[in-house]
């Protein structure tokens, strides 16, 4: 069939024609046959371009600067004779490049599997019933849901369109909303003309509809435009182009110095020139932090797996920075702070208050009254507030087992199961008899949702839901016990609403109005002064348990928690005060904002913790104004309208699962499982990752550059040299890669949700740091220069001198690494020496090396070593344990110094 699709004009089709070509009906296809026509004419995806290949991605670890130098060095190397050292340049350069091919090969996967996680999904007509599939899984044939923030999956014709704009600039570059409805166009419009299509891969930007799927895959208009979905993934962070731009810097750096050290030492020295060279070359390999670019881009890898393992997906990586330092998480309370499982709880109309019984989504359970079953035939206003539950709905209840499941808005659902509880006709009691003319679909702009419906005997009404300020604003009258109407008793229902939301209860008003048998469309206009009022609906959704300790753990890491919510100010007022926000006696709604200047905003932003009746406007002005009180803001969305506060806040968070597509796309962060838990959980590791990163950088170049230190201070000194240059190279290829990926996997530290967050500006390389670097750098050379002396003086041969000094300096480098991951808190605890599996596995490897290049004849003649006495090697590990004192201790006090000037 999709061969001969390809050249059908749908556009120019009716609806029933279009249904008549896929062979397709009004109902959706049947499971059977999606499957099969999946199976024939395979999945609805862009075919994918080509990956570099796994040798030219080899290749390419070789395209870089610090290479070439070492290229060039291990040449020069070679030509004055000295083939070992040549040889482990040569090693150091492919373990180098070995290391950073299965890296990135790690990272891309880490990439790939977040990629498969944020799938487009979408929802469809499948035997009659409503199901969310995933959208390659979508065959031509499928009947189409959708609504405003919805990217659409493949090429559609529209079926039916209730307000509908879609933004077609991915296809056709024009960015503001087209119209788009169901009534055929001409045969031979251009693209952007075919207002009864939509195009695979379109936003929606307003309205909702269904639509018939015409073209899947590389079919669609876009497929055939753009043929091959490139899929390059940068994995850097300004971080770590940073610290790129850092090495590349510090590599010349070191090479000006290299080329100052030959020349004076050939002038000064009297090393003979090729041993000369020789040093200064060790002396490059040791200085130059080659392995750095490798280790970050790991750490970032690690840090975006163990964010996803915790439910939140990076879209953007330098996100994983920004999350670290947020101070100020402001989120939606449905879904994120609740759980949004709803369940009607009362009911309450003119003269009577229902209580509502069962659970979950269940349509059966007791409506009572004054604790008795409340008598249907009595209240017949019951039965309206069914019908208008059931009619303006959009959701959809199925069975499996014992257990109720919603298709569509959980609140909906519950409203579905509340009508079948009062008519105890089952999930869709009215689905029979009325059919749904037209629709206003519920945006939050004007927070209610309208739709007109016919009965089989010709009667029409219109009924309408939404908040409840928003409906009785439309009221004209309201409905009586009698059965008569009377004026809207707007105290009565003022104190009724401030009662069900004091309980913490989500609270919806139900109105209804009977038009003539010829009215056929609906506008706002149809609405407005023509409603009569039915009564309120009372929903219950319980705070989650989980956002609850969070939101302390949130306030323990001084980070402020702000709920900015749709729902009513007294709702939103209990729920804070379930779930632990700090300010509750103070709401700001969306209408106090509109009446402040900016100024005036933000001081009242920083004071106030929860924001009620807001619109996404209001979302916007709220991120702006804490960002000009100097704020790293998280801000959380799920509307189409909520992209632009998104995309402002620092660290954007959609909901994976409530969210719309637009809203994904604007956010750099998505909630596997919309969780305000999971926020907190990605801002520690966000955490953890700086820190790691800071590791990563804190051990590496301390140790860079002690081992330089040593070189320089012995040839400035006319000294001989205490470690040989292929000793250095050693060093540098069995410690330098594998201690420092160590720090990668380091767990968050105990202490990480229990600081304030980094302010956005801190400097990596601070005081703190850079005094670290040479406090390191000296002991290292001391204690090099210490034991190297210490040899000598006791009449040993200058080769084993020299064996003592490198296996210090291999012992220096491993006690430093147990000292740098706990950089904030004591290493004196028994989680800090257990270490982790890397940190052990590491540390094995190295001391395997070493006590291989120390022991074994073949490598003792490669690199001149000689075995250490028993003894000599205990002092060795004598003098790490007081070099780790030492800066341990100096921790301690800077810790004790910070504290007290903290207090003070
Ligand atoms: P949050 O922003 O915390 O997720 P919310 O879901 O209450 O809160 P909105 O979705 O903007 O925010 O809803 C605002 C109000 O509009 C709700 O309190 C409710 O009264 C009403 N409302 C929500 N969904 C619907 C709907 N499908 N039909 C009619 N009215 C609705």
């Amino acid at each position: 069939m999709r061969d001969t699709m390809q050249d059908v004009a749908f556009h120019a089709l009716s609806v029933t024609d279009a249904l008549e070509r896929v062979q397709g009906s009004e109902q959706g296809l049947t499971g059977e046959e999606a499957a099969s026509r999946l199976l024939t004419h395979g999945q609805n995806r862009l075919p994918q371009a080509a990956r570099r290949s796994a040798v030219v991605r080899f290749l390419s670890q070789f395209n870089n600067i610090l290479i070439y130098v070492l290229l060039a060095a291990a040449l020069v190397t070679f030509l004055l004779e000295h083939a070992v050292d040549a040889g482990v340049i040569l090693a150091v350069v492919l373990v180098n490049a070995i290391v950073g091919f299965l890296q990135e090969g790690r990272a891309e996967a880490a990439m790939d599997a977040i990629r498969g996680m944020l799938a487009l999904r979408s929802s469809v007509l499948r035997n009659g019933q409503r199901r969310s599939i995933d959208a390659t899984d979508l065959v031509i044939g499928d009947v189409v849901l959708f609504e405003a923030g919805d990217r659409i999956p493949a090429d559609l014709r529209i079926m039916e369109a209730h307000g509908v704009k879609v933004s077609e600039a991915a296809l056709t570059g024009e960015s503001v909303p087209v119209d788009k409805i169901a009534d055929p166009v001409a045969r031979n419009c251009a693209i952007g003309d075919r207002s009864s299509m939509l195009f695979s891969g379109t936003l929606v930007a307003t309205g909702s509809g269904r639509g018939l799927v015409v073209a899947t895959g590389s079919r669609t208009e876009i497929g055939r435009i753009s043929g091959l979905l490139s899929d390059v993934v940068t994995l850097t962070t300004p971080l770590v182009h940073q610290m790129d731009v850092f090495a590349r810097w510090l590599t010349l750096f070191i090479l000006i110095l290299a080329g100052i050290l030959l020349l004076y030492g050939s002038s000064f020295g009297a090393l003979p020139f090729s041993e000369l060279f020789m040093t200064v070359v060790g002396l490059s390999v040791a200085a130059i932090p080659e392995g750095l670019p490798a280790v970050m881009t790991i750490t970032l890898a690690v840090g975006v797996q163990a964010m996803a393992k915790r439910n939140a997906i990076v879209r953007r990586l330098p996100a994983i920075e920004t999350l670290g330092s947020v101070s100020v998480i402001c989120t939606d309370k449905t879904g994120t702070l609740t759980r949004n499982e709803m369940t009607v709880a009362t009911l309450v109309t003119r003269d009577h208050v229902f209580a509502v019984d069962g659970v979950g989504y269940a349509p059966d359970g007791a409506i009572r009254l004054h604790d008795a079953d409340a008598d249907r035939q009595e209240h017949r206003i019951l039965i309206d507030m069914a019908r208008a539950s059931a009619l303006c709905n959009d959701a959809m209840l199925s069975v499996s087992g014992n257990t109720w499941r919603v298709e569509g808005d959980p609140m909906e659902g519950a409203l579905m199961a509340l009508a079948g509880k009062i008519t105890g006709g089952g999930p869709d009691p009215f689905s029979g008899e009325w059919d749904r003319l037209a629709t206003i679909p519920f945006d939050a702009a004007h927070r209610y949702m309208a739709v007109l419906h016919e009965e089989r005997n010709g009667q029409r009404l219109i009924h309408v839901k939404g908040a409840p300020e928003a409906v009785l604003a439309l009221c004209k009258d309201q409905r009586c016990a009698e059965g008569g109407t009377r004026d809207v008793e707007t105290g009565y229902w003022a104190d009724e609403i401030e009662a069900l939301a004091a309980k913490g209860q989500r609270v919806l008003a139900l109105a209804v109005r009977s038009v003539r048998g010829n009215h056929r469309n609906l506008s706002a206009a149809d609405l407005d002064g023509h409603l009569t009022l039915l009564g309120l609906v009372g929903l219950i959704d319980p705070p989650r348990k989980e956002a609850i300790a969070a939101v302390a753990a949130c306030h323990r890491a001084g980070i402020g928690v702000k709920m900015i919510t749709g729902d009513h100010a007294g709702t939103a007022r209990a729920i804070a005060a379930m779930i632990g926000l700090k300010h509750t006696d103070r709401v700001l709604t969306g209408q106090d904002i509109d009446q402040l200047d900016d100024l005036q905003l933000e001081h009242a932003a920083l004071d106030v913790d929860i924001f009620a009746r807001t619109s996404p406007a209001h979302k916007l002005r709220l991120v702006i104004a804490l960002q000009a009180r100097g704020l790293t803001v998280a801000m959380t969305g799920d509307g189409v309208n909520d992209a632009p506060a998104l995309k402002r806040a620092d660290a954007g968070i959609a909901m994976g699962q409530k969210g719309s597509e637009a809203a994904k796309e604007a956010a750099e962060i998505v909630l596997a499982d919309d969780n305000f838990a999971s926020i907190v959980a990605a801002v520690s590791e966000g955490r953890t990752v700086y820190d790691n990163l800071k590791k990563v950088i804190s051990w590496t170049l301390p140790t860079n550059a002690g081992e330089a230190l040593t070189i320089v201070v012995a040839l400035f000194a006319g000294l001989s040299l205490p470690i040989t240059a292929v000793q250095i190279l050693w060093i540098n290829l069995v410690t330098t890669i594998t201690l420092g990926f160590a720090l990668a996997f380091e767990p968050s530290e105990a202490a990480t949700m229990s600081r304030p967050p980094r302010q956005r500006n801190e400097p990596l390389l601070g005081v703190e740091l850079l005094w670290n670097i040479v406090l390191v750098s000296l002991l290292f050379a001391a204690a090099v220069f210490g034991i190297y002396f210490y040899a000598l003086g006791r009449d040993y041969d200058p080769a084993l001198a020299r064996t003592m000094a490198m296996n210090m300096l291999v012992v220096l480098e491993i006690f430093h690494l147990f000292f740098i991951r706990n950089f904030y808190t004591t290493s004196l605890t028994w989680r800090a020496v257990r270490g982790t599996p890397a940190v052990w596995f590491c540390v094995v490897t190295v001391t395997f090396a070493q006590f291989s290049v120390t022991y074994l004849p073949s490598l003792q003649a490669w690199f001149g070593t000689q075995p250490v006495p028993f003894v000599d090697g205990l002092l060795i590990v004598a003098l790490g344990c007081v070099f780790f004192a030492l800066v341990e201790t100096e921790k301690q006090i800077r810790i004790a110094l910070r504290r007290s000037r903290n207090v003070a």
